[in-house]
Protein backbone atom coordinates (compact mmCIF):
# COMPACT_ATOMS: atom_id res chain seq x y z
CA UNK A 1 0.00 0.00 0.00
CA UNK A 2 1.42 3.15 -0.97
CA UNK A 3 2.48 5.89 1.58
CA UNK A 4 1.94 9.44 1.18
CA UNK A 5 2.54 12.12 4.04
CA UNK A 6 0.10 15.58 3.08
CA UNK A 7 0.70 18.59 4.55
CA UNK A 8 -1.50 21.43 5.47
CA UNK A 9 -0.33 25.10 6.19
CA UNK A 10 -2.23 27.55 8.60
CA UNK A 11 -4.73 29.05 6.16
CA UNK A 12 -5.86 25.62 5.18
CA UNK A 13 -6.66 25.05 8.76
CA UNK A 14 -8.13 28.80 9.65
CA UNK A 15 -11.41 27.33 10.26
CA UNK A 16 -13.86 24.78 11.51
CA UNK A 17 -15.30 24.73 7.48
CA UNK A 18 -11.59 24.41 6.15
CA UNK A 19 -10.70 22.02 8.97
CA UNK A 20 -13.79 20.04 7.45
CA UNK A 21 -12.35 20.95 3.92
CA UNK A 22 -9.08 19.46 4.59
CA UNK A 23 -10.37 16.34 5.89
CA UNK A 24 -12.54 15.32 2.83
CA UNK A 25 -9.66 15.41 0.98
CA UNK A 26 -7.57 13.22 3.44
CA UNK A 27 -10.54 10.87 3.01
CA UNK A 28 -10.22 10.60 -1.30
CA UNK A 29 -6.80 9.89 -0.37
CA UNK A 30 -8.09 7.03 2.21
CA UNK A 31 -10.31 5.85 -0.07
CA UNK A 32 -7.80 5.01 -2.68
CA UNK A 33 -5.95 3.30 -0.49
CA UNK A 34 -3.34 5.22 0.42
CA UNK A 35 -1.63 5.16 4.16
CA UNK A 36 -1.88 8.67 5.19
CA UNK A 37 0.01 10.37 7.89
CA UNK A 38 -0.69 14.25 7.78
CA UNK A 39 1.10 16.87 9.27
CA UNK A 40 -0.51 20.27 9.98
CA UNK A 41 -0.10 23.59 10.71
CA UNK A 42 -1.55 25.92 13.62
CA UNK A 43 -4.76 27.80 12.52
CA UNK A 44 -4.69 30.74 10.86
CA UNK A 45 -2.97 33.28 12.57
CA UNK A 46 -2.47 31.35 15.90
CA UNK A 47 1.65 31.27 15.61
CA UNK A 48 1.67 35.08 15.42
CA UNK A 49 -1.09 35.73 18.25
CA UNK A 50 0.28 33.38 20.73
CA UNK A 51 3.73 35.33 19.72
CA UNK A 52 1.60 38.54 20.72
CA UNK A 53 0.26 37.51 24.11
CA UNK A 54 3.52 35.99 25.39
CA UNK A 55 5.33 39.63 24.73
CA UNK A 56 1.91 41.26 26.36
CA UNK A 57 2.63 39.45 29.60
CA UNK A 58 6.51 39.99 29.44
CA UNK A 59 8.87 41.71 27.49
CA UNK A 60 11.37 38.32 27.68
CA UNK A 61 9.11 35.78 27.85
CA UNK A 62 12.23 32.89 27.64
CA UNK A 63 12.38 31.00 25.01
CA UNK A 64 11.93 27.94 26.82
CA UNK A 65 8.13 28.79 27.18
CA UNK A 66 7.86 30.38 24.47
CA UNK A 67 7.95 27.12 22.48
CA UNK A 68 6.00 24.98 24.75
CA UNK A 69 2.96 28.22 24.21
CA UNK A 70 3.51 27.64 20.52
CA UNK A 71 3.56 24.42 20.62
CA UNK A 72 -0.15 24.32 21.78
CA UNK A 73 -1.01 25.95 18.25
CA UNK A 74 -0.77 22.87 16.67
CA UNK A 75 -1.93 20.38 19.03
CA UNK A 76 -5.52 22.37 18.87
CA UNK A 77 -5.73 21.98 14.52
CA UNK A 78 -4.01 18.66 15.29
CA UNK A 79 -6.80 17.11 17.19
CA UNK A 80 -9.71 18.86 15.68
CA UNK A 81 -8.75 17.31 12.69
CA UNK A 82 -8.69 13.79 13.80
CA UNK A 83 -11.94 14.46 15.30
CA UNK A 84 -13.37 15.76 12.06
CA UNK A 85 -12.15 12.85 10.18
CA UNK A 86 -13.94 10.45 12.79
CA UNK A 87 -17.11 12.25 12.56
CA UNK A 88 -17.12 11.69 8.51
CA UNK A 89 -16.06 7.64 9.66
CA UNK A 90 -12.51 7.47 9.48
CA UNK A 91 -10.11 6.13 11.94
CA UNK A 92 -7.88 8.86 12.91
CA UNK A 93 -5.59 9.75 15.90
CA UNK A 94 -3.48 12.60 16.61
CA UNK A 95 -0.07 12.97 17.81
CA UNK A 96 1.95 15.51 19.43
CA UNK A 97 5.57 15.73 17.81
CA UNK A 98 6.89 14.74 20.97
CA UNK A 99 4.23 11.15 20.74
CA UNK A 100 5.17 11.26 16.86
CA UNK A 101 9.15 10.95 17.47
CA UNK A 102 10.44 14.16 16.59
CA UNK A 103 13.77 14.52 18.38
CA UNK A 104 15.49 17.70 18.19
CA UNK A 105 18.15 19.47 19.45
CA UNK A 106 17.68 21.97 22.60
CA UNK A 107 18.02 25.16 20.50
CA UNK A 108 14.57 26.86 20.98
CA UNK A 109 12.35 28.58 18.78
CA UNK A 110 14.42 26.62 16.16
CA UNK A 111 15.46 23.26 16.89
CA UNK A 112 16.73 21.08 14.30
CA UNK A 113 15.44 17.23 13.98
CA UNK A 114 17.90 15.51 14.90
CA UNK A 115 16.19 12.01 14.43
CA UNK A 116 12.60 10.39 13.96
CA UNK A 117 11.97 7.49 15.74
CA UNK A 118 8.50 6.81 14.58
CA UNK A 119 7.32 3.88 15.62
CA UNK A 120 4.45 5.19 17.65
CA UNK A 121 3.35 6.71 13.66
CA UNK A 122 3.61 3.09 12.17
CA UNK A 123 2.34 1.09 15.06
CA UNK A 124 -1.02 3.41 14.52
CA UNK A 125 -0.53 3.05 10.96
CA UNK A 126 -0.62 -0.83 11.06
CA UNK A 127 -4.11 -0.51 12.96
CA UNK A 128 -5.76 1.07 9.98
CA UNK A 129 -5.64 4.95 11.50
CA UNK A 130 -5.13 8.22 9.60
CA UNK A 131 -2.26 9.60 11.77
CA UNK A 132 -2.13 13.20 12.15
CA UNK A 133 0.78 14.56 13.83
CA UNK A 134 1.21 18.10 15.06
CA UNK A 135 3.89 20.01 12.75
CA UNK A 136 6.32 22.69 13.69
CA UNK A 137 7.80 20.59 17.11
CA UNK A 138 9.97 18.23 18.40
CA UNK A 139 10.90 17.15 22.30
CA UNK A 140 14.84 17.57 23.14
CA UNK A 141 16.44 14.35 25.19
CA UNK A 142 15.56 15.98 28.28
CA UNK A 143 11.79 16.10 27.57
CA UNK A 144 11.52 19.67 26.73
CA UNK A 145 8.95 20.69 24.10
CA UNK A 146 11.07 22.72 21.12
CA UNK A 147 10.04 24.62 17.89
CA UNK A 148 11.32 24.04 14.18
CA UNK A 149 11.65 27.76 13.18
CA UNK A 150 8.53 29.77 11.20
CA UNK A 151 7.21 27.77 8.68
CA UNK A 152 8.79 24.78 10.45
CA UNK A 153 5.84 21.99 9.83
CA UNK A 154 6.85 21.74 6.28
CA UNK A 155 10.30 19.92 7.61
CA UNK A 156 8.01 18.10 10.47
CA UNK A 157 6.03 16.78 7.26
CA UNK A 158 9.22 16.02 5.13
CA UNK A 159 11.38 14.69 8.23
CA UNK A 160 8.63 12.37 8.48
CA UNK A 161 8.42 11.30 4.82
CA UNK A 162 12.11 10.30 4.85
CA UNK A 163 11.85 8.27 8.31
CA UNK A 164 8.69 6.39 7.24
CA UNK A 165 9.99 5.83 3.06
CA UNK A 166 6.83 7.87 1.88
CA UNK A 167 6.40 7.91 -1.89
CA UNK A 168 6.08 11.75 -1.81
CA UNK A 169 5.45 14.47 0.59
CA UNK A 170 2.53 16.70 -0.50
CA UNK A 171 2.57 20.51 1.12
CA UNK A 172 -1.29 21.68 0.69
CA UNK A 173 -0.91 25.36 0.85
CA UNK A 174 -3.33 28.63 -0.31
CA UNK A 175 -1.43 28.89 -3.75
CA UNK A 176 -0.95 26.06 -5.94
CA UNK A 177 2.49 25.41 -7.14
CA UNK A 178 5.93 27.24 -6.38
CA UNK A 179 5.50 30.51 -8.52
CA UNK A 180 8.06 32.82 -10.83
CA UNK A 181 7.58 35.25 -8.28
CA UNK A 182 5.06 35.47 -5.16
CA UNK A 183 1.94 35.50 -7.13
CA UNK A 184 -0.17 37.60 -4.28
CA UNK A 185 2.12 40.01 -4.95
CA UNK A 186 2.82 39.51 -9.31
CA UNK A 187 -0.06 38.99 -10.98
CA UNK A 188 1.29 38.11 -13.95
CA UNK A 189 4.17 35.47 -12.06
CA UNK A 190 3.93 31.58 -13.74
CA UNK A 191 3.48 28.65 -12.35
CA UNK A 192 6.59 25.99 -12.76
CA UNK A 193 5.33 22.41 -13.62
CA UNK A 194 8.74 21.15 -11.57
CA UNK A 195 11.84 22.51 -9.95
CA UNK A 196 14.97 21.45 -8.50
CA UNK A 197 16.11 20.66 -4.86
CA UNK A 198 18.88 23.20 -5.65
CA UNK A 199 17.03 26.10 -6.91
CA UNK A 200 13.84 25.73 -4.50
CA UNK A 201 16.31 25.51 -1.79
CA UNK A 202 17.89 29.29 -2.62
CA UNK A 203 14.36 30.77 -3.21
CA UNK A 204 12.95 29.35 0.32
CA UNK A 205 16.43 30.23 1.99
CA UNK A 206 16.17 33.94 0.26
CA UNK A 207 12.53 34.59 1.38
CA UNK A 208 9.85 32.65 -0.91
CA UNK A 209 8.42 30.98 2.19
CA UNK A 210 6.00 28.91 0.37
CA UNK A 211 8.57 25.92 1.49
CA UNK A 212 10.38 25.83 4.84
CA UNK A 213 14.67 25.86 3.50
CA UNK A 214 15.07 23.00 6.07
CA UNK A 215 12.41 20.93 4.55
CA UNK A 216 14.07 21.15 1.69
CA UNK A 217 17.40 20.61 2.19
CA UNK A 218 15.96 17.20 4.09
CA UNK A 219 13.72 16.47 0.87
CA UNK A 220 17.32 16.74 -1.14
CA UNK A 221 19.38 14.98 1.24
CA UNK A 222 16.70 11.40 1.93
CA UNK A 223 15.88 12.31 -1.88
CA UNK A 224 11.88 12.40 -1.30
CA UNK A 225 10.02 14.38 -3.93
CA UNK A 226 8.02 17.31 -2.50
CA UNK A 227 4.57 18.19 -4.22
CA UNK A 228 3.31 21.76 -3.56
CA UNK A 229 -0.30 22.34 -3.87
CA UNK A 230 -3.30 23.89 -3.28
CA UNK A 231 -5.85 22.47 -0.34
CA UNK A 232 -8.62 24.96 -1.94
CA UNK A 233 -8.61 23.38 -5.65
CA UNK A 234 -7.19 20.60 -7.52
CA UNK A 235 -5.42 21.76 -10.19
CA UNK A 236 -1.75 20.38 -10.70
CA UNK A 237 0.81 21.96 -8.54
CA UNK A 238 4.40 22.07 -8.31
CA UNK A 239 7.10 18.98 -8.44
CA UNK A 240 10.06 19.67 -6.04
CA UNK A 241 12.55 16.94 -7.31
CA UNK A 242 16.05 15.97 -7.56
CA UNK A 243 15.17 14.52 -11.50
CA UNK A 244 14.47 18.11 -13.51
CA UNK A 245 16.34 18.10 -16.78
CA UNK A 246 19.76 19.33 -16.42
CA UNK A 247 19.37 21.25 -20.11
CA UNK A 248 20.85 24.64 -18.96
CA UNK A 249 18.05 26.90 -19.59
CA UNK A 250 19.53 30.76 -20.33
CA UNK A 251 16.90 31.76 -17.77
CA UNK A 252 15.96 33.53 -14.34
CA UNK A 253 13.49 30.80 -13.17
CA UNK A 254 12.40 32.62 -9.88
CA UNK A 255 12.13 35.46 -7.57
CA UNK A 256 12.38 35.59 -3.87
CA UNK A 257 12.21 39.05 -2.01
CA UNK A 258 12.51 38.90 1.96
CA UNK A 259 11.42 42.29 3.89
CA UNK A 260 13.26 41.42 7.28
CA UNK A 261 16.92 41.67 6.83
CA UNK A 262 18.37 44.75 9.15
CA UNK A 263 22.06 45.78 8.93
CA UNK A 264 24.92 46.54 11.00
CA UNK A 265 27.70 48.73 10.30
CA UNK A 266 31.29 48.71 12.41
CA UNK A 267 32.92 51.78 10.90
CA UNK A 268 36.54 52.46 11.13
CA UNK A 269 37.81 48.60 12.52
CA UNK A 270 41.68 47.94 12.80
CA UNK A 271 42.60 45.61 9.79
CA UNK A 272 44.11 42.68 11.54
CA UNK A 273 44.31 38.98 12.44
CA UNK A 274 41.62 38.15 14.64
CA UNK A 275 39.37 40.51 14.13
CA UNK A 276 36.37 39.45 12.51
CA UNK A 277 36.75 36.59 14.70
CA UNK A 278 36.17 38.83 17.90
CA UNK A 279 32.60 40.27 16.41
CA UNK A 280 31.19 37.17 15.30
CA UNK A 281 32.36 34.51 17.83
CA UNK A 282 29.91 36.45 20.90
CA UNK A 283 27.21 36.29 18.05
CA UNK A 284 27.30 32.90 17.49
CA UNK A 285 27.53 32.10 20.89
CA UNK A 286 24.54 34.23 21.21
CA UNK A 287 22.53 32.28 18.74
CA UNK A 288 22.30 35.14 16.47
CA UNK A 289 22.54 33.94 12.68
CA UNK A 290 24.40 36.38 10.32
CA UNK A 291 23.37 36.58 6.64
CA UNK A 292 25.71 38.58 4.45
CA UNK A 293 29.43 40.25 5.78
CA UNK A 294 30.57 42.12 3.59
CA UNK A 295 34.02 43.65 4.56
CA UNK A 296 35.62 46.37 2.58
CA UNK A 297 39.28 46.71 1.48
CA UNK A 298 40.93 48.80 3.74
CA UNK A 299 42.52 52.15 3.70
CA UNK A 300 45.67 52.57 5.95
CA UNK A 301 44.66 49.39 8.12
CA UNK A 302 41.21 51.01 8.83
CA UNK A 303 38.46 49.18 7.26
CA UNK A 304 34.66 48.42 7.75
CA UNK A 305 32.08 45.96 8.58
CA UNK A 306 29.03 45.45 7.52
CA UNK A 307 26.86 42.53 8.12
CA UNK A 308 23.15 41.51 8.05
CA UNK A 309 20.51 40.04 10.53
CA UNK A 310 16.97 39.36 10.64
CA UNK A 311 15.12 42.73 12.57
CA UNK A 312 14.09 40.82 15.44
CA UNK A 313 17.69 40.03 16.58
CA UNK A 314 18.62 43.16 15.60
CA UNK A 315 18.69 45.03 19.17
CA UNK A 316 20.46 41.99 20.70
CA UNK A 317 23.08 42.13 18.11
CA UNK A 318 24.04 45.15 18.59
CA UNK A 319 24.23 45.27 22.19
CA UNK A 320 26.49 42.57 21.82
CA UNK A 321 28.74 44.14 18.93
CA UNK A 322 29.12 48.31 20.72
CA UNK A 323 31.07 46.72 23.58
CA UNK A 324 33.25 44.63 21.26
CA UNK A 325 33.91 47.64 18.96
CA UNK A 326 34.78 49.90 21.09
CA UNK A 327 37.12 47.74 22.73
CA UNK A 328 38.91 46.94 19.31
CA UNK A 329 38.93 50.62 18.84
CA UNK A 330 36.72 50.86 16.11
CA UNK A 331 34.96 54.25 15.58
CA UNK A 332 31.75 53.56 15.65
CA UNK A 333 28.91 50.97 15.28
CA UNK A 334 25.79 51.99 13.32
CA UNK A 335 22.17 49.74 11.95
CA UNK A 336 19.58 50.50 9.53
CA UNK A 337 16.48 48.02 10.48
CA UNK A 338 14.76 49.37 7.30
CA UNK A 339 15.57 46.92 4.76
CA UNK A 340 15.21 44.08 2.45
CA UNK A 341 16.44 41.73 -0.26
CA UNK A 342 15.78 40.69 -3.57
CA UNK A 343 17.43 37.86 -5.40
CA UNK A 344 17.12 36.35 -8.67
CA UNK A 345 17.36 32.51 -9.01
CA UNK A 346 18.18 30.11 -11.37
CA UNK A 347 20.72 27.10 -12.56
CA UNK A 348 20.93 28.62 -15.93
CA UNK A 349 22.70 31.84 -14.91
CA UNK A 350 25.45 29.50 -14.09
CA UNK A 351 28.65 30.01 -16.39
CA UNK A 352 26.46 32.77 -17.96
CA UNK A 353 27.30 36.60 -18.53
CA UNK A 354 24.95 39.51 -18.26
CA UNK A 355 22.79 38.41 -15.65
CA UNK A 356 24.05 40.76 -13.00
CA UNK A 357 24.02 43.82 -15.22
CA UNK A 358 20.68 43.27 -15.94
CA UNK A 359 19.23 43.01 -12.77
CA UNK A 360 21.53 45.90 -11.79
CA UNK A 361 20.07 48.00 -14.77
CA UNK A 362 16.76 47.23 -14.15
CA UNK A 363 17.00 48.56 -10.24
CA UNK A 364 18.41 51.63 -11.33
CA UNK A 365 16.16 52.43 -13.82
CA UNK A 366 13.86 52.58 -11.05
CA UNK A 367 15.88 55.12 -8.79
CA UNK A 368 16.55 51.85 -6.60
CA UNK A 369 19.85 52.30 -4.48
CA UNK A 370 21.25 48.98 -3.70
CA UNK A 371 23.67 48.78 -0.99
CA UNK A 372 24.69 45.50 -0.99
CA UNK A 373 25.17 42.44 -3.42
CA UNK A 374 25.93 38.75 -2.72
CA UNK A 375 25.65 35.87 -5.05
CA UNK A 376 25.73 32.20 -5.21
CA UNK A 377 26.65 30.18 -8.58
CA UNK A 378 22.60 30.35 -8.80
CA UNK A 379 21.62 33.40 -7.57
CA UNK A 380 21.96 37.23 -7.42
CA UNK A 381 20.94 38.98 -4.11
CA UNK A 382 20.64 43.18 -4.02
CA UNK A 383 20.17 44.69 -0.02
CA UNK A 384 17.32 47.62 -1.04
CA UNK A 385 15.88 50.06 1.54
CA UNK A 386 12.56 48.11 2.40
CA UNK A 387 9.78 50.78 0.71
CA UNK A 388 11.33 49.44 -2.62
CA UNK A 389 11.45 45.95 -2.79
CA UNK A 390 7.89 45.39 -4.44
CA UNK A 391 9.35 47.59 -7.30
CA UNK A 392 12.25 45.76 -7.30
CA UNK A 393 10.92 42.59 -7.90
CA UNK A 394 8.13 43.92 -10.33
CA UNK A 395 10.81 45.48 -12.57
CA UNK A 396 12.96 42.34 -12.08
CA UNK A 397 9.78 39.68 -13.49
CA UNK A 398 9.57 42.21 -16.11
CA UNK A 399 13.06 42.70 -17.26
CA UNK A 400 13.76 38.90 -17.61
CA UNK A 401 10.30 38.19 -19.40
CA UNK A 402 9.08 35.64 -16.91
CA UNK A 403 5.30 36.13 -17.69
CA UNK A 404 6.06 34.36 -20.53
CA UNK A 405 6.51 30.93 -18.43
CA UNK A 406 8.48 28.02 -18.89
P1 LIG B 1 1.17 27.77 4.71
O1 LIG B 1 0.39 28.50 5.77
O2 LIG B 1 0.31 26.86 3.90
O3 LIG B 1 2.40 27.12 5.22
P2 LIG B 1 2.76 29.97 3.71
O4 LIG B 1 2.11 31.29 3.92
O5 LIG B 1 3.85 29.56 4.62
O6 LIG B 1 1.61 28.87 3.65
O7 LIG B 1 3.32 29.88 2.20
C1 LIG B 1 2.49 30.14 1.10
C2 LIG B 1 2.72 31.55 0.61
O8 LIG B 1 4.02 31.65 0.06
C3 LIG B 1 1.81 31.98 -0.51
O9 LIG B 1 0.58 32.48 -0.01
C4 LIG B 1 2.63 33.04 -1.25
O10 LIG B 1 2.20 34.35 -0.94
C5 LIG B 1 4.04 32.85 -0.69
N1 LIG B 1 5.05 32.78 -1.76
C6 LIG B 1 6.19 33.52 -1.77
N2 LIG B 1 6.91 33.26 -2.87
C7 LIG B 1 6.23 32.32 -3.58
C8 LIG B 1 6.47 31.65 -4.82
N3 LIG B 1 7.58 31.87 -5.55
N4 LIG B 1 5.54 30.76 -5.26
C9 LIG B 1 4.44 30.50 -4.54
N5 LIG B 1 4.16 31.12 -3.35
C10 LIG B 1 5.04 32.02 -2.87
N1 LIG C 1 2.57 27.54 12.93
C1 LIG C 1 3.98 27.73 12.68
C2 LIG C 1 4.21 29.11 12.08
O1 LIG C 1 3.27 29.87 11.90
C3 LIG C 1 4.58 26.66 11.82
C4 LIG C 1 4.04 26.54 10.42
O2 LIG C 1 3.03 27.15 10.08
O3 LIG C 1 4.63 25.81 9.62
O4 LIG C 1 5.33 29.47 11.82
MG1 LIG D 1 4.42 27.74 5.50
Amino acid sequence: MVLVVQKYGGSSMADAKRIKNVARRIAQAKDKGERVVVVVSAMGDTTDELIKLAYQISEQPGDRELDVLLSTGEIVSSTLLAMALRAMGYEAISLSGAQAGIRTDATYRRAQILKVEAKRVVKELERGNIVIVAGFQGITDEMDITTLGRGGSDTTAVALAASLGAEVCQIYTDVDGVYTADPHLIPEAQKLTEIGYEEMLELASYGAKVVHPRAVELGELFNIPILVASSFTDSSGTLIHGGVSMEVRNKVRSIAQDLDVAKITVVGVPDRPGIAASIFQPLATAGISIDTIVQNASIDNITDLTFTVAKSQLAKAMRLVEPIAKSIGARECVSDSKLGKVSIIGTGMQNTPGYAARMFGALSEQGINIQLITTSEIRITCIIDESRVEDAVRALHRVFEMEIGE
